[in-house]
């Protein structure tokens, strides 16, 4: 299948346009990603619809604590990535494809959903977004079916091809891995400002999340968290944020983060954000409280979730508006 997002160049070679880095792809070749192929001048997407994963998930598991608390989701993974993270929880298939995996076509995942009473599709595991012509096919499909359709990516993405999906999209999780340009070029090989752009696009749009997986020594200062928390603020002090423990894996030996030392940052984070919360730690700082008078709004056991204090998008106690989609009434 032809892809779209790029340009064709001299000598056979193919600009793709689909996300910041911007291969310049030779014949026979891929980009970075390792999804878009160069065949004989031509763009295609040998993966299309190849997917590497498919699972009913609790929603918190994206995670997403302000969309259809408690629900489950179908989540499908995909292959390969537009970064090159070296503590990547999920190298295995970030970092790496494969062809023979089965192919689902875009009806046959909305079928999926439906059969399996899920509310939505998450497009998830690896980087979804470098398969934004099977992604925006398949939202298509589900968005006409009644399905809601979820994102959890690294926000990784041009301005164009993602304004057309936010049309389709109803709620995401995004990864800001650092505030430092430097991290982000050179250990992930990215440019943080491309993601703030998106960011920037996706708030007010869409349920809107945030992730910052917390590593030693690498994005764990207060000054970094805080810098992060003010940009979020600037967008809605009301998008939630998960600060998340990193643990060793892949390239990165250091030593996982400290329960102690992310709550510490969350403390920080919440002097701008009305909503923050902790990663990989158990049950700690996980309920949801009303940012007005402190009553507790959701509280979270693992995935036993179970709504306490919201009647009507309204706190109970205070009837301060809680604008949480997916809680009935
Ligand atoms: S989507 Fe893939 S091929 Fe296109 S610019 Fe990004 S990394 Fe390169």
């Amino acid at each position: 299948m032809e892809a779209r997002y790029y340009q064709k160049q001299d000598d056979q070679k193919i600009k793709c346009l689909l996300c910041p880095n911007k291969c310049l792809i030779a014949p026979g070749k891929t980009g970075v990603c390792g999804v878009r192929e160069n065949d004989n001048g031509t763009l295609v997407l040998p993966f299309y619809g190849r997917l590497s994963a498919l699972a009913l998930d609790p929603i918190e598991k994206k995670p997403l604590y302000h969309f259809y608390p408690g629900s489950t989701i179908l989540s499908a993974g995909f292959w390969g990535c537009s970064l090159r993270c070296p503590f990547c929880q999920n190298y295995n298939i970030s970092q790496t494809t494969n062809k023979n995996s089965d192919y689902i076509s875009p009806e046959k995942l909305v079928n999926l959903a439906v059969e399996r009473h899920s509310f939505g599709i998450a497009y998830t595991y690896s980087e979804p977004l470098i398969h934004l012509e099977y992604l925006i096919k398949t939202a298509q499909i589900a968005k006409k079916r009644g399905i809601k359709n979820v994102l959890v990516s690294n926000g990784y993405i041009n301005p164009d091809p993602a304004s057309e999906f936010l049309e389709y999209l109803d709620g995401a999780n995004i990864d800001l891995k650092s505030f430092n340009p430097h991290f982000y070029k050179k250990e992930l090989g990215g440019n943080l400002e491309d993601v703030k752009k998106f960011l920037s696009l996706a708030a007010g749009k869409i349920s809107l999340e945030v992730t910052t997986l917390v590593i030693p020594t690498k994005n764990d200062s207060v000054e970094e968290i805080e810098e992060i928390a003010v940009f979020l603020a600037s967008l809605s002090p009301d998008i939630p944020y998960h600060l998340s423990c990193y643990y060793p894996t892949y390239q990165y030996t250091l030593p996982r983060t400290t329960a102690g030392s992310v709550s510490a940052l969350a403390e920080h984070a919440r002097k701008y954000l009305h909503y923050v919360y902790l990663g990989n730690v158990g049950f700690n700082e996980t309920n949801t409280y009303c940012p007005s008078c402190n009553n507790l709004l959701i509280q979270r056991r693992g995935y036993d979730i179970s709504v306490r204090g919201i009647k009507d998008g309204k706190c109970t106690a205070c009837s301060g508006e809680i604008p949480i989609p997916g809680i009935d009434s």
